[in-house]
């Protein structure tokens, strides 16, 4: 009997809300099946963690540590604003959301907002010339002309994650701070229908340089990093527990993707085109995918004449998906069907990046899943693309 097709929405799935034991519970090095084990490599990190300084705080000092924070850093955090969940500038401890709930725009529109203005003097250093990269409105990338550094709190660990990844394919240019400029802070998150992070294996926690968690009224919080460290010391922390673990996430709904066989399916895109096809017939090549991604980074390059005797570089987002994006010079199309765009998006993250990076463009933290109207589901589609034989 053939598997059925299921690049639809979980919600129309019948095993949906069951919890499924992850195998990779089983593993030691689960992480390894992903590849991407986190900045400087993993090692250095592991190394921190072993120095990693645990303590039960309440909230009295969890807000003066925020408040320390919002002081020394420009702050993005996850708050709750007109019903909706934001990640946006905070101004005060209290409308931080302890606990995460992830917002739908992550954290690139901060690091990258809509439009970007690259000065034509962009990093020479000459005086009356500011080379830095501004948006359209005059302002710097992530932080309203101040010299403050970046700190984003409540991320979740996939997000955490992403960030490393994203700062690292842009780490060749000076359009972006380094990860060391900036103070992350993650907190347990609660994984929702969309999330698979767990078919990657159960993640590490080495992107942050604090970890929060509650307990009861309390929270548990644990300092990675030495700036972590330095932060939690410097708000009066001296009582620490080693007995207390960051608790993994639930493992989801969800099988351990094999990145090596779908990589390799996934290629051979002459064979299955018909499977590619019939996703994109059900696809409106809107992009929300792409805009809601924390690892997609596509975009555009123009120029615009400034008036003073100056040409600038400007950069916008944009889509794989969108059809503009594949055309060149005089309106020539190297992707000319939906079909090629949407395969060309798997095949980036999936395929790509596996054999170049060893680990795939997506942590699984289901966004594309929660936006598409069309109730494509990507961790489906990624899941059946090795059984494509039983499904056509
Ligand atoms: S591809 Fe989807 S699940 Fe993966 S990181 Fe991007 S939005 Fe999240
Ligand atoms: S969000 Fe869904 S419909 Fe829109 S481009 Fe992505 S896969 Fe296609």
């Amino acid at each position: 009997m053939k598997a059925p097709l299921r690049p639809f929405r979980a919600t129309k799935d019948k095993t949906q809300g069951k919890i499924v034991k992850s195998p990779l519970s089983r593993k030691a090095s689960h992480f390894a099946h992903a590849g991407y084990e986190g900045r400087d490599g993993g090692q250095k990190i592991c190394d921190f963690l072993e120095g990693i300084l645990n303590a039960r705080i309440n909230k009295a000092q969890l807000d003066q540590i925020i408040t320390y924070i919002l002081r020394e850093y420009d702050t993005f955090g996850v708050q709750k604003k007109d019903n909706s969940i934001t990640f946006d500038k905070l101004e005060k401890a209290g409308s931080f959301l302890t606990w995460t709930e992830k917002p739908i725009i992550p954290f690139k529109k901060i690091l990258w907002p809509d439009r970007a203005v690259i000065p034509a003097k962009a990093g020479i250093q000459e005086k009356g010339v500011d080379p830095r990269v501004k948006t359209e409105d005059d302002k710097l990338f992530y932080n309203d002309n101040s010299k403050k550094k970046l700190s984003f709190l409540g991320l979740t660990n996939c997000d955490a994650q992403a960030l490393d990844i994203f700062l690292k394919e842009f780490s060749h240019t000076d359009l972006l701070p380094k990860r060391s400029d900036i103070l992350v802070i993650t907190s347990e998150c609660k994984p929702d229908e969309n999330c698979f992070c767990t078919a990657f294996g159960q993640p590490k926690f080495n992107f942050s340089d604090i970890h929060i968690q509650e307990e009861g009224k309390n929270f548990e919080i644990f300092a990675l990093t030495k700036v972590g460290q330095e932060i939690i010391k410097e708000n009066g922390v001296s009582k620490f527990d080693k007995k207390l673990k960051i608790r993994e996430i639930k493992p989801q709904n969800t099988e351990l993707l094999d990145l090596k066989s779908i990589s390799q399916e996934i290629s051979r895109k002459d064979k299955h085109e018909e499977y590619w096809q019939k996703i994109a017939d059900q696809c409106f090549a809107c992009g929300a995918c792409t805009a809601v991604c924390p690892l997609c980074f596509c975009f555009r390059c123009g120029s615009s004449n400034v008036a003073i005797k100056q040409c600038n570089n400007e950069i916008s987002w944009d889509s794989c998906y969108s059809s503009s994006f594949s055309q060149i010079q005089r309106g020539f199309d190297f992707r000319p069907k939906n079909s090629d765009r949407l395969h060309n998006w798997y095949h980036h993250k999936f395929s790509r990046s596996v054999e170049k990076n060893g680990y795939p463009l997506c942590t699984g933290c289901g966004r594309c899943i929660s936006a598409c109207p069309a109730n494509l589901n990507q961790k489906y589609i990624v899941e059946s693309v090795t059984k494509i034989k039983d499904q056509l």
